[in-house]
């Protein structure tokens, strides 16, 4: 049986242009300003179905935990125009629970929910006891993941498991404690969307440490680890580089910047 191919779509829902450098990696100069992150979530088209991974956040839950970024479409408006129905999709993979990726769960009615044992038992015991590991989580997420739970909507992995066929889900840790990665099978080759594991390049190709984690070791270690799976930076998507959002293709007239392909070729 040949394995099949998936299209990758990122929906780009937020942005922002310039961050403290101190805020973005481990030693960073406080006051010098750096290009910033842009915020995505992703849709897999393959095999006669949809997957969704990550749900984003919105404005509202940005100001909540004291962020101010600049908001450019809720990412279930984004997939109708892929036409995808957030309400009746009936499955979504959440890399970690940290708040811009888990923030808009309430629009997908009828979703499966997949997550890692690590990141649940992260969230919900004696690790939010800690403040620094409470920094980008939201009590109210972490209220409706537990929801989730007793509503029979929550799937639980523990480790690297394929999720369908071309899809696997792979436990990294590091910045999250139950932080994981998808290898997504499309036609150029296999797609590591590195989710926060990978926040941008400057990440992997010079091992500098993004400034929030729960495992400095396990990070780096995910760094190195990824790079080998990706085998080429065309095959690695960090999970906020403004970089990628200028190398992908749109997926669609008018969809510059906004919705993109990733499994088609880069132009860097
Ligand atoms: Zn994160």
């Amino acid at each position: 049986m040949t394995l099949p191919t998936y299209e990758i779509y990122a929906i780009r829902y937020a942005k922002q242009d310039l961050r403290d450098e101190g805020h973005m990696f481990i030693g960073g100069q406080h006051g010098k300003m750096v290009q910033g992150l842009d915020f995505f979530t992703y849709a897999l088209k393959g095999n006669g179905r949809n997957w969704i991974v990550d749900t984003g956040m919105t404005s509202g839950q940005a100001k909540r935990m004291g962020r101010d970024y600049d908001f450019l479409c809720r990412p279930s408006e984004a997939l109708a125009r892929i036409g995808i129905d957030a309400a009746s999709e009936p499955d979504v993979i959440l890399t970690h629970a940290h708040f811009d990726h888990v923030g808009t769960l309430g629009d997908y009615k009828t979703a499966r929910f997949h997550i890692q044992d690590e990141e649940m038992i992260h969230v919900t015991g004696r690790d939010m006891t800690m403040k620094p590991f409470r920094l980008a989580y939201h009590p109210d997420d972490v209220k409706q993941l537990i929801d989730l739970v007793y509503a029979d909507r929550m799937v639980f992995h523990d480790g690297d498991v394929e999720i369908a066929p071309g899809i696997e889900f792979v436990l990294v840790g590091g910045h999250a404690r139950g932080q994981a990665v998808l290898r997504v099978h499309t036609k150029r080759g296999w797609v590591v969307l590195a989710s926060d594991a990978v926040h941008v390049f400057d990440e992997t190709d010079f091992e500098r440490p993004f400034a929030i984690f729960y495992d400095l070791a396990d990070m780096i270690e995910g760094y190195r680890s990824i790079n080998q799976m990706a085998g080429h930076r065309d095959f690695l998507i960090p999970g906020h580089d403004a970089r990628v959002t200028k190398a992908y293709p749109p997926a669609g007239p008018g969809m510059e910047g906004q919705i993109l392909r990733l499994d088609l070729p880069p132009k860097w």
